[in-house]
């Protein structure tokens, strides 16, 4: 069972990469940010409380963001992907609690990493394509500094646990998703060694 976080700054591929790699590894991508836009365009509860957050580039408040994710890893049994979450040291507890509650840990962090420049071109790029609300200048550059100030440090944190995986964001959607895979592979690989489990083909286990 596979579980992986991946973070990086707006703009950083993390929807594109997530879609990749899931598809990949046999398991779904979570992604917040999508979870959010389709309770917004439904009108729910959670979207009409949501809304004015994503418009202002602003994170919605842990304890709505905390119970919407709560619901959708319950049922998960195959491993996940994160696409969005944890952004706050907050979030990081609630995940770290749920996890140890089911008795699952998390395989590693994957962070995207693009040079701010990059990040402001390729948004204002989408916000000609695609017209998300959040994707005006004003928007893109409080997206920047709140993922600065709160999601950035997480890195640190992580880090500390031995879990991150830095990748490098720039170039082609493809050529970051062979780098990101690489990687991954190799890592859980090795957690599953670790945890005494022997990939399928590898090794007789009587030497
Ligand atoms: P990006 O990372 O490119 O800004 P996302 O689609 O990941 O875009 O997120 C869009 C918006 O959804 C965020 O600006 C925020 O308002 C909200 N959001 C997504 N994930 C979270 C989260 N974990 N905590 C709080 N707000 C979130």
């Amino acid at each position: 069972m596979t579980i992986l976080v991946l973070m990086g700054p707006p703009g950083s591929g993390k929807g594109t990469q997530a879609e990749v790699l899931a598809g990949r590894l046999g398991i779904p991508a979570i992604s917040t940010g999508d979870i959010f836009r389709a309770q917004v365009a439904a009108g729910t509860d959670l979207g009409q409380k949501a809304h004015r957050y994503l418009d202002a580039g602003e994170y919605v408040p842990d304890e709505l963001t905390n119970a919407m994710v709560r619901e959708r890893l319950e049922d998960t049994s195959s491993g996940f992907l994160l696409d969005g979450y944890p952004r706050t040291i907050e979030q990081v507890k609630v995940l770290d609690d749920l996890l140890t509650a089911q008795d699952r840990q998390l395989d590693a962090v994957v962070v995207l990493e693009v040079d701010r420049d990059e990040l402001v071109e390729r948004l204002l790029l989408r916000a000609q394509l695609e017209h998300r609300s959040d994707d005006t200048e004003e928007v893109i550059r409080r997206r920047l500094e709140i993922y600065t100030d709160q999601t950035h440090p997480l890195i640190e944190v992580y880090s500390g646990r031995g879990s991150v995986l830095p990748v490098v964001g720039a170039g082609e959607i493809h050529e970051v998703s062979a780098r990101i895979l690489a990687l991954a592979e190799t890592l859980l690989q090795q957690n599953a060694r670790d945890k005494g489990q022997v990939e399928p083909g590898r090794g007789t286990g009587d030497g």
